[in-house]
């Protein structure tokens, strides 16, 4: 067994892996399920502090993703994809796959979204039914400001798909002041429950644009209308996981009891980047940090799969590469969730500080201690 100390899937607590161990229902014809499931879905909406409805789909975070574009696009739509990472870029597959036109929008990888930047092209280009951009672009850590960018879209009458799947919970998300139209979470990312559920937050203006479609939409499973009714059917357009859904309302419970989890994700990403800063070692972004997961780059004379497999056979951490453009460039610490503790960052920090000094790796400062001492100045005690 390894610490997994990846940004997705994240460690899960046992009280919330034991909430799966309840009997097994059946979702359809035990009425007490639809209410947990209804319940459950409001919890998450007044956690995002929304009144627009949530629903929880059978299926991992990418199932949010898909079902948003599914359930949006028509044929010859055009789509402004904003394109800042690789989840970002990603969505053009999703809006082309439905018929849909990508008109991409390309801005710095390392680099937040520029709403003024945004604001001049909206100025010269018009004509889109929605757009897609991504709050955590988690390969490279780009937290994108959705609530400057979301407003602005709508102002031109644009609607906006946000996956915000390794954001919300360990980012603060206001998806009211927001404005986001359809905002997507997932299981496994800062609510630290397991992997296997979507969730999707759908505003009265996004209902709309569905209902009001013209054709019908290209799939089933990845359709967010045949939920329409089910509470007053009391009947779910598929079987429910019940299990994981016990499993995400536990973590949910825990995230509702917990204060300070935005500032604690603060001050553990704080307190990490710099960390790493004061070491030596260079960050992957120049601005754009997210609080859930921080990205580092690997000296170039050393390989990223030789420290990940140290990490992972000598210290039994995990900790993750990345993949396209960043692909055996950098490492990526997941700090969301339950990660996001100073006595996981601690463990962590001390065996990469093990790990890249056997490589040969010249660090100014002591990784573990460094850490530490930089999380308690900023008031941070809770282990
Ligand atoms: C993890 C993640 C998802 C869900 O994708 P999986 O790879 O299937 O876990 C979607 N969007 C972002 C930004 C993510 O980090």
């Amino acid at each position: 067994m390894y610490k997994m100390m990846t940004p997705g899937p994240t460690q899960v607590l046992e009280h919330v892996r034991m909430a799966g161990s309840r009997a097994c229902i059946n979702p359809d014809l035990d009425t007490e399920f639809i209410e947990f499931y209804k319940e459950t879905c409001e919890l998450i909406s007044s956690l995002l502090h929304t009144k627009n409805e949530t629903l929880i789909l059978g299926g991992e975070g990418i199932l949010g993703l898909e079902a948003c574009c599914a359930s949006l696009t028509e044929p010859g739509d055009r789509v402004l994809v904003l394109d800042n990472g690789v989840y970002g870029k990603g969505f053009a597959d999703f809006v082309s796959m439905y018929g849909g036109v990508p008109d991409l929008y390309h801005a710095d990888y390392q680099k937040e979204l520029d709403a003024g930047d945004l604001a001049q092209y909206l100025a010269c280009h018009s004509g889109y039914k929605y757009a897609t951009l991504v709050h955590c672009d988690t390969p490279s850590g780009m937290l994108n400001n959705i609530g400057r960018i979301c407003p602005l879209l709508k102002q031109h009458g644009i609607l906006t798909v946000v996956d915000s799947v390794s954001a919300m919970f360990g980012e603060y998300v206001n998806a009211d002041e927001f404005q986001a139209d359809l905002l997507c979470g997932g299981s496994q990312k800062a609510v630290s429950a397991p992997p296997g559920l979507a969730f999707v937050v759908m505003s009265p203006d996004a209902k709309a644009a569905i209902r009001n479609r013209k054709s019908p939409i290209a799939s089933f499973y990845a359709s967010l209308s045949i939920f329409e009714h089910y509470y007053e059917n009391k009947w779910f357009p598929y079987t429910m996981p019940a299990s994981d859904i016990y499993m995400l309302r536990a973590a949910l419970d825990d995230i509702a009891a917990d204060p300070g989890i935005f500032s604690r994700h603060a001050a553990i990403g704080n307190a990490t980047r710099k960390t790493l800063q004061d070491a030596g070692l260079n960050l992957y972004l120049k601005s754009g940090f997210s609080n859930t997961v921080t990205v580092f780059c690997v000296p170039e004379d050393i390989s990223v799969n030789d420290v990940l497999e140290q990490m992972k056979e000598k210290h039994r951490i995990l900790l993750a590469g990345s993949f396209d453009v960043l692909s055996g460039r950098v490492i990526r610490i997941g700090h969301m969730g339950v990660n996001a503790a100073i006595s996981h960052m601690v463990e962590t920090l001390g065996a990469l500080d093990d790990v890249l000094r056997g490589f040969g790796v010249p660090l100014q400062v002591r990784l573990d201690e460094h850490f530490l001492h930089l999380v308690h100045a900023s008031g941070e005690a809770r282990l």
